[in-house]
């Protein structure tokens, strides 16, 4: 069944003067606003914190993007009582009035989106095209959702003479919103709109390295006529605000995406029951990745290197669905591993706001330091095929290529979340779909191949959500490429397909005997 084409939105095209003139423009604008305060949106009034994060570029960590007022817990539960008042009003309000609300936000993201991608470049270092693109993304998950919610909304009928029967969706309750730093516009927005446009009150935490993005979205769904406590920012600590929503007995619905080990730590908590808590909760989470792409003896080498550098180095590595592990057939792979070093040799590393940049920095100094720690544990276990220098100025860490790593190393088991790749060898394609599936992880692969079986038995064997043939296995589309994965990498459907907005209803049948 092949479905309607969804009209994504076009990236920027940077090879057009005007476009660069334009993005130019809106990097100088935004330098000028680098330092405000952001703060909690609370039953649709800024309010005053206590306590307040600084929020560092990346690339240059003497840089302050912006000030974020965090949440008490005191907030936090006004939060939740301005959520629970509003919630009524907004459930009973029409589908189709929701999804106008989410194509207003498309808009004026479209009419912003030179100066959003500025933010995402000075705020989490992604580089200037990669930014462009993740507006893009945010973009489409409104225009999407909002159509998804309109097909949903005619429900079910399975009348016959003299019965009625209607099945139908309903808001789940309260949703809380847990954004991570990496795809801080796109995927923060796809989750919150997703919540809000099936009927949810929704309450957004985004990470603390991306809060003023955050701050952007909420400044952008107010302007879109969202109503208040509807929809409300409650930036704050994840150990303390994360923490006391998750909790909540008036919680019904948590929508995160982050660490194996923050989902795994939600997941549980959700599940305890809460004096006056009265349902149980739904959880969402979309985890980690420990990806693989195989390469073998028919492959096109000069696509698979390149597919293999950009899947592994693209934003510094620092995606779910990055390629940490290439898993390379023994009659290709000195090949392989010379040609992949030199394709890594050619990056240019530096400041992601420079057009040429094509590796930018690491999040934040904790990344940083944790990816280094990998990097020791990667040279005491494998060979270094290259690593790359990197400026001091900023969390750069120079991408590395390990090569000879064992298919249970340290640095082929765990997510690191870093500009670091583990090249594997195996004798044939059965070990290679063993190799490839022998982590905790299904989220995203892919095969370099042109030898129609082996291109089967992947389709067949490799577990994973999203299996890439002859491609990048990263920057999946929405409407075209729904994306998740499960074993540890999530629970739940995909984000930017058919079943996502389900989770976040509720189903009703009603039979009337006529
Ligand atoms: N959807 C993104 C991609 O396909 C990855 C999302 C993530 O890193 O969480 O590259």
């Amino acid at each position: 069944r092949s479905s309607p084409l969804f009209p994504n939105v076009a990236d920027v095209d940077f090879s057009k003067m005007e476009q660069r003139e334009r993005s130019q423009q809106a990097f100088a604008s935004v330098h000028q606003q680098l330092g405000k305060t952001y703060l909690p949106l609370i039953n649709g009034e800024y309010v005053n914190t206590k306590e307040s994060i600084d929020s560092l570029n990346p690339s240059n960590s003497s840089e302050i993007i912006g000030k974020v007022g965090l949440l008490s817990v005191e907030q936090a539960e006004q939060a939740m009582q301005a959520a629970k008042a509003a919630f009524p009003a907004w459930k009973r309000t029409p589908a189709s009035d929701r999804a106008k609300i989410l194509r207003k936000a498309a808009d004026l993201m479209e009419q912003r989106r030179a100066e959003l991608s500025c933010w995402i470049v000075l705020e989490v270092g992604k580089p200037v095209r990669e930014a462009d693109a993740e507006v893009s993304e945010a973009i489409d998950f409104c225009r999407y959702y909002a159509d998804e919610m309109e097909r949903l909304d005619g429900g079910v009928n399975y009348d016959i003479p003299g019965e009625n029967n209607r099945y139908h969706y309903q808001p789940r309750g309260i949703a809380i919103v847990i954004s991570p730093w990496n795809f801080p516009l796109a995927i923060a927005t796809g989750m919150t709109v997703a919540a809000l446009v099936t009927g949810n009150c929704t309450l957004l935490k985004p990470a603390e390295t991306s809060s003023v993005i955050a701050a952007k979205i909420a400044e952008i769904l107010v302007d879109a006529g969202i109503p208040k406590g509807v929809f409300q920012y409650v930036p704050g600590k994840g150990s303390q605000v994360g923490a006391y929503f998750v909790n909540h007995p008036d919680t019904h619905l948590i929508a995160f995406t982050g660490s194996q080990e923050v989902g795994c730590r939600i997941y549980a908590d959700a599940a305890i029951l809460k004096p006056g808590q009265k349902h149980l909760k739904r959880v969402i989470a979309e985890m980690g990745g420990k990806n693989a792409i195989i390469v073998d003896e028919s492959a096109d080498l000069d696509q698979a290197v390149a597919g293999v550098v950009q899947s592994a180095f693209g934003y510094s590595g620092q995606k779910c669905s990055a390629c940490s592990r290439v898993i390379v057939l023994e009659p290709i792979y000195e090949t392989f591993i010379q040609r992949v070093a030199e394709a890594t040799r050619s990056l240019n590393i530096g400041a992601a706001e420079l057009p040429s940049t094509q590796v930018g920095p690491v999040i934040d100094a904790t990344a940083q330091a944790r990816i280094k720690e990998y990097i020791e544990k990667g040279r005491a276990e494998a060979e270094v095929a290259v690593e790359l220098s990197a400026p001091d100025t900023g969390y750069f860490i120079g991408p590395v290529v390990f090569s000879e790593v064992s298919p249970t190393a340290t640095i082929a088991q765990e997510e690191i979340f870093g500009p670091v790749v583990a090249v594997i060898r195996v004798k044939d394609f059965a070990e290679a779909i063993a190799v490839a599936n022998g982590t905790n992880y299904a989220l995203t692969g892919g095969i370099y191949s042109r030898t129609p079986s082996h291109i089967e038995i992947a389709q067949q064997e490799f577990e994973v959500g999203n299996l890439y043939i002859n491609r990048t296995i990263t920057g999946a589309i929405v409407a075209r490429q729904p994306f998740g994965g499960f074993k540890l990498s999530g629970v739940g459907s995909k984000a930017g397909g058919p079943d996502y907005l389900l989770q976040f209803l509720e189903p009703r049948h009603i039979t009337e005997n006529i």
